[in-house]
Formats: structure tokens, sequence, C-alpha cells
């Protein structure tokens, strides 16, 4: 399922360009344009779904790829220690309505985040 109006759904039907890194049936993981970390990769379902809040068991596939997919791309990128962030809901820095996972690595990282 696709939302037209959606910048991510664009990017996942290659409407909107975007710096791929990986592609899957079910996931595509491209490079953030405003990069937070030295490797800073956005994982998305290629299905509209709005964020973790919405995920049912029925997911169960494309939540297992996106975290697969999200090791292979940090083993890749020869990172031995990264972060992977979800925001869900304005209030918690979600711009973008259409569940993706932040892949940051490359630099120390504190804790809590901000
Ligand atoms: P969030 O604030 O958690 O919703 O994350 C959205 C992320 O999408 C931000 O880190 C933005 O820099 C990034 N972003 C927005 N537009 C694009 C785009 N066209 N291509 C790649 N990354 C984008």
């Amino acid at each position: 399922m696709k939302d037209p109006d959606c910048l991510f759904c664009k990017i996942a039907g290659k409407e909107v360009d975007s710096d791929v890194v990986s592609e899957s049936d079910l996931v595509v993981a491209f490079r953030d344009t405003n990069p937070a970390a030295p490797t800073h990769v956005l994982l998305i379902p290629k299905d509209h779904i709005v964020s973790a809040r919405e995920l049912k068991r029925e997911h169960g596939d494309v939540v297992a790829e996106i975290f697969e997919m999200a090791a292979r791309i940090a083993s890749d990128e020869g990172l031995d220690a990264y972060r992977i962030v979800t925001n869900v809901g304005p209030g918690a820095g979600q711009s973008v309505s259409h569940l993706h996972l932040h892949l940051l690595g490359g630099r120390s990282m504190s804790w809590p985040p901000g």
C-alpha cells in the first residue's frame, strides 16, 4: 500500500531520487540527506506504515528484513558499533510519517539521546 502524498513512498517508488544503499522486495535503504553521523542510512518498508506504533504481527517479515538489512549495511560500512533509532510521533522527532530506521555510526554516541 502506498500514500501518494508521502515522500518516502515516492523514494521507494523511485519518483524521488535518493542515494540507495540497498534494496529488497520489502525494504529500501538510502543515505540521509542531512546526516547526523558519518554513516547515516534510513531504512524504510516499501509499503506505507506510518510508524512503529502501527506495526502488527502481520508485519513480521518486513520487520525481520529491515533489521537484517541494517546489520548487513553496518557490516559493509565497517561499523563495529552503531545505533538504530526510530522516532514515533512529532514529539519524539518524527518528521516523515512513514516508518524508518535511522542507522547511525562512525562516531562515538552518548546516552541518553537528547
Ligand atoms: P525523522 O525526523 O525521524 O522523521 O527522520 C526523517 C529523516 O529524513 C531526517 O533525518 C531527514 O534528514 C531525512 N530526509 C528528509 N528528506 C529526505 C530525502 N529526500 N532523502 C533522504 N533523507 C531525507
